[in-house]
This record gives C-alpha cells, sequence and structure tokens, in this order.
C-alpha cells in the first residue's frame, strides 16, 4: 500500500478521475479471465447493487430475495418504489429454488447468506437463474473468498446472471470503496449507460489505482483469507464446547444459538466487556449472535469471557 501512495500525485486530485474506471476495470477482468466490457465498477457493491436495483428492476412485478437475508434489498426497493416478496428461508435457514419459481421482476441473494453463512451449490443457484430465463438474477457474493464456490462460471451459459463482489471483507479494504459486478456485456451496458446518466465520476483516481495494484497480490491476499478461514474453523470446535449451534458458515461470521443461554443477554454481557458481537431482536432470528471471525487473539478473548457469562447465566437461571 505504502508503494501505491509513494506514486500519488498531487494532481490526481486536480483532475476528475477516468468515468470509465479503466486501470481497475482491466485488472479485475484479468484477475477473473473475463473481458472488460463484462465488469462494472462501484464505491462498494451498495453502490453496484443500488444501481443494478435501478438499471434492472423497477416493474410491475415485485422482485425476490430471502426472508433472512442482507438488510439493505428492502431498503433500496423501498427507496426505488420497486414491489417485492420476501420467500422464508427454509427450517434450517436454506434457499429452496422451487420458491422462486414463480412470476417475478427479478431475484437477489447473498451467497454465502447474510447473516447466516450459509453456502448454496452451485447447482442450486444454477436451478434459479434457469427457471427464470426473464429475470435478472443478481448473486452477491461479498462473503465468496471465505470458502464458496463463485457463480462466474455460470456466465457462459447464462445471460441474465449478474454476481457481485467487493473489496469490504476478504480484501480488508472496506474503507477505499470498492465493489464490482460480472455480467454479459450486455447487463454491464446497461449498467454503465445508468451510472453515465447519475454520476459518471463514482470512483477517485486513488481508490483506482489501489484497488488495481493490490489485485496483483494473488497470494497475498490467499494468504490473509486462509488465516480467516482457520481461525473460523477453530471457532466452529470452541463454539460447539461452549454449548453453541450453528448452520455451518462459508463466510467470516458464525450465526450462533446457544442451547440455554438467551442471545439477548449474552450480547448485553458481552458488551459490557466491549466484544461487539451483531444482535437482531427479530422473531425468526432472535435467538441467534453474528459472531465475526477476528484474530486468533480477539477470538480467544470472546471464548474465555463467553465461558464466564454462561456461568454467570447459569447461576441466575
Ligand atoms: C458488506 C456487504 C455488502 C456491501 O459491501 P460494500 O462495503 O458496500 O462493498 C453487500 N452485500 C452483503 C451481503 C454484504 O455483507
Amino acid at each position: 500500500m505504502q508503494e501505491i501512495l509513494d506514486q500519488f500525485d498531487i494532481s490526481m486530485m486536480r483532475k476528475y478521475p477516468d468515468p470509465n474506471a479503466q486501470i481497475l476495470v482491466d485488472a479485475l477482468a484479468k484477475a477473473y479471465g473475463v473481458s472488460p466490457k463484462q465488469v462494472f465498477v462501484g464505491v462498494g457493491s451498495d453502490d453496484v447493487i443500488s444501481m443494478a436495483f435501478m438499471t434492472f428492476f423497477g416493474g410491475n412485478k415485485p422482485i425476490l430475495f430471502p426472508d433472512v437475508t442482507y438488510s439493505f434489498y428492502d431498503v433500496w426497493a423501498d427507496v426505488y418504489r420497486i414491489p417485492y416478496t420476501q420467500i422464508p428461508l427454509t427450517e434450517d435457514f436454506r434457499i429452496d429454488p422451487k420458491d422462486y419459481a414463480r412470476e417475478n421482476g427479478g431475484i437477489i441473494f447473498p451467497n454465502p447468506n447474510a447473516p447466516t453463512g450459509v453456502f448454496e451449490s452451485l447447482d442450486t443457484i444454477e436451478e434459479i437463474i434457469k427457471e427464470n430465463p426473464d429475470s435478472i438474477v443478481i448473486v452477491d457474493e461479498a462473503y465468496i473468498d471465505f470458502g464458496g464456490t463463485s457463480a462466474l462460471p455460470l456466465l457462459d451459459k447464462y445471460e441474465n446472471l449478474l454476481v457481485v463482489q467487493t473489496f469490504s471483507k476478504s480484501r480488508s479494504m472496506a474503507g477505499m470503496r470498492i465493489g464490482f459486478a460480472i455480467g454479459s456485456e450486455k447487463l454491464i451496458r446497461f449498467m454503465n449507460d445508468v451510472k453515465f446518466s447519475v454520476n459518471s465520476y463514482t470512483m477517485n483516481q486513488v481508490t483506482l489505482l489501489c484497488g488495481a495494484k493490490t489485485l496483483e497480490d494473488d497470494a497475498y491476499f490467499r494468504d490473509t483469507t486462509a488465516k480467516i478461514i482457520a481461525t473460523r474453523e477453530e471457532a466452529k470446535k470452541r463454539l460447539t464446547e461452549l454449548g453453541f449451534t450453528f448452520p455451518d458458515s462459508y463466510s467470516n461470521f458464525i450465526f450462533a444459538k446457544h442451547k440455554t443461554a438467551d442471545a439477548g443477554k449474552i450480547f448485553e454481557k458481552l458488551k459490557e466487556r466491549r466484544i461487539f458481537v451483531r444482535y437482531w431482536n427479530k422473531s425468526r432470528i432472535s435467538q441467534y449472535l453474528r459472531i465475526t471471525i477476528g484474530t486468533p487473539e480477539e477470538m480467544e478473548r470472546l471464548y474465555s469471557a463467553l465461558t464466564e457469562i454462561l456461568t454467570e447465566l447459569e447461576a441466575t437461571a
């Protein structure tokens, strides 16, 4: 990163950035083995997905997304006045492709899903895409680098698929704000048409340079994600020993429920100890905590805090 900052030239601030974001688009095309015409970049994947909503969704038919999922989809749908139907996940938090075989104006879901961490196989994804040739299907792969298999190869077969990824999670660059979509040339052209009608200069020149540069060091990227995966696998063992259950996670968090202790109470007690996990007081997931994988040292602190908390809660039960 320092190397890139050393190249930083103040004139980059004086001039408008390249509206085509070509340096980053080309680097992504090379890294993912697609044509630059198949790549769209934006200010984080939130910007990319919001652009995709604006571009592809908005007819009279409802778009479909799962009931337990990333919390922004319904927000964008509301903002853009797009009708939507949320499809409940199955009992064990899975996506059943049959539930998506109904009239719709588009489909979006994360894979792995958030906040469950559940990964669906490419067969499941393909079934949904195949079943819906007249809809754009967006697969939000924010967590794909933590062990899942990307739907990118399906692009060879389906023109209605859009795969969205981000530099914010597995590439540890949330502050840079880089997200991207890969799809058929046609879909990417439509998205760029909309972008150029809203704001041509979404990404600044420093971000474009840094994003392109970091893609060159694939070994470092593989190494850091492998560390998170190793810590997550250890967390699965340790949390199980502490009495937690969870759907198997392919992301950088674990969505865990304790066999006896109340999730809301554990959340409060962790917070008192300045350990922050996510808790949603919503009917179906009110007994779950989303625990993000930290460094091994941070995780050790979590396990000892949980051991204390569970003893305390048992004593007062
Ligand atoms: C984090 C996240 C995003 C957005 O990330 P950006 O920082 O905007 O790239 C989108 N979808 C899911 C499922 C996420 O978890």
